[in-house]
């Protein structure tokens, strides 16, 4: 069964084709098709590989208002051209599309239909580039393979769990009345995670409780309490929490009125100062990747140890403020681009959290191919290395979806 998942992101496009078995599996599958577009600035580049590991490189200059032809191009290209794995569209019988804002109404997956993609379109206001980059890879998946079913993955949905003590805002209460709440993200990674952890340590999920470290270019934490959110560290937008690539994460809300008041910062800059013009780019002047950093930091460059020094605090009061709202801890998780591949954040992170009961193997954890567990034989926390399968888990949810509500489409 071919189930193509359209990844939609602020500053990039992923795309891949799964081959799934009839039966649901828990086994993740590799895609036999994977496409990335990714935009910085006015530069695109357009990478696509099939499963014969045939790959293809494209980069040009192009205007932002030009994107949306670059991802039909970029899904041409399932079909035609040197990479192409089917004969026709009409091969794909399942699209599932990540969203990233569900808002008040979306949580679980579903089926998408006119209703659907007005709500997704009214939260534009929440999330304004990654709703409207989603909305648009569900229309673009409409024209080109139209026979498909298709169906919307949120990443806010698995917080929906969320009590009240976590998700309200201590503003005033009409805030909450008028949807202005906390949210949560990645919660498609953190529920695989959760759930990923609780088979690699050998017990139920109901029987664990587990903090999950996103860490890509985006980082987000949730603590999860027999496999449902309790906490998490994203809240009305992905701009709250821990120190990002680009994003600040939380700052003292005062700062944003004192700039403008100031002169500073015009209001209209703020959005791009904490999204594009923090974190670990803020900090270092390097670059907002972590391995860009680290390797100034190791040639002594003295922002670039800040900006490390402050993304390890951050990840560390982050972690113990998880574990306090669990009231207790059974496995520390770590997984994207940041977790499954630095041995360093891992080491500081966890030499703080000792008093949790953390402790790294400092072998396992400088050798971890995930998914691998880098915890001592006598840590009481399980400290576990797992590969984020985001795409996967929206091809194999939309797939569970659709053959339940709609089994003749398949
Ligand atoms: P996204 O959030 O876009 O899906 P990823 O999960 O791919 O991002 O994570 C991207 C980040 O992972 C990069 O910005 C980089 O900082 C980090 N990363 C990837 N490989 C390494 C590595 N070997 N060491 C440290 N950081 C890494």
């Amino acid at each position: 069964m071919l189930v193509l998942v359209l990844n939609a992101g602020s500053s990039s496009q992923k795309s891949a084709l799964f081959d799934l078995p009839s039966r649901t599996s828990t086994d993740p599958a590799r895609p036999v098709w994977e496409g990335r577009l990714e935009w910085e600035g006015n530069r695109q580049t357009l990478t696509s590989e099939n499963f014969q590991g045939k790959r293809v490189q494209v980069s040009a200059e192009i205007p932002a208002d030009e994107r949306s032809s670059s991802v039909e191009t970029m899904l041409r290209g399932l079909w035609t051209g040197p990479v192409a794995v089917v004969a026709s569209p009409g091969e794909i019988r399942a699209v599932g599309h990540r969203i990233v804002h569900g808002g008040p109404n979306l949580s679980e997956p579903v089926i998408i239909t006119a209703d659907v993609k007005r709500t997704i379109r009214e939260v534009f206001d929440i999330a304004p580039l990654h709703n409207r980059a989603g909305l648009e890879g569900i229309e673009l998946a409409e024209k080109l393979i139209p026979q498909a079913c298709q169906a919307a993955v949120f990443d806010t949905g698995f917080h929906r769990t969320l009590p009240l003590e976590s998700l309200v805002y201590p503003g005033p209460y009409e805030w909450y009345q008028h949807g202005i709440r906390r949210y949560g993200f990645h919660g498609i990674s953190h529920a695989y995670s959760a759930r990923r952890a609780a088979e690699l340590v050998g017990r139920k999920p109901s029987a664990l409780k587990i903090v999950t470290c996103h860490l890509g270019n985006g980082c987000s934490l949730a603590a999860v309490d027999a496999g449902r959110s309790v906490d998490t560290t994203m809240g009305f937008t992905p701009l709250e929490g821990l120190m990002m690539g680009t994003r600040a994460g939380s700052i003292d809300p005062g700062i944003l009125s004192h700039l403008v008041r100031t002169g500073s910062a015009r209001e209209t800059e703020l959005d791009d100062i904490l999204n594009h013009r923090s974190g670990l780019l803020g900090i270092s002047g390097v670059s907002s990747d972590m391995r860009d950093v680290e390797r100034a930091a190791a040639e002594g460059n003295e922002r670039a140890k800040l900006a490390f020094a402050i993304f390890v605090h951050r990840l560390q009061g982050g972690i113990a403020s998880m574990a306090a709202s669990l009231g207790g801890l059974d496995a520390l998780v770590f997984t994207a681009g940041i977790g499954e591949n630095s041995a360093s954040v891992r080491r500081s992170a966890c030499r703080g959290l000792a008093f949790l009961g953390v402790q790294v193997d400092e072998e396992k954890n400088s050798s971890a191919h995930p998914d691998a567990d880098i915890s001592s034989p006598d840590s009481p926390v399980r400290i576990l290395v797992i590969r984020a399968q985001e795409d996967w888990a929206i091809a194999q949810a939309s797939l569970d979806l659709i053959r339940s509500l709609q089994p003749a489409a398949l």
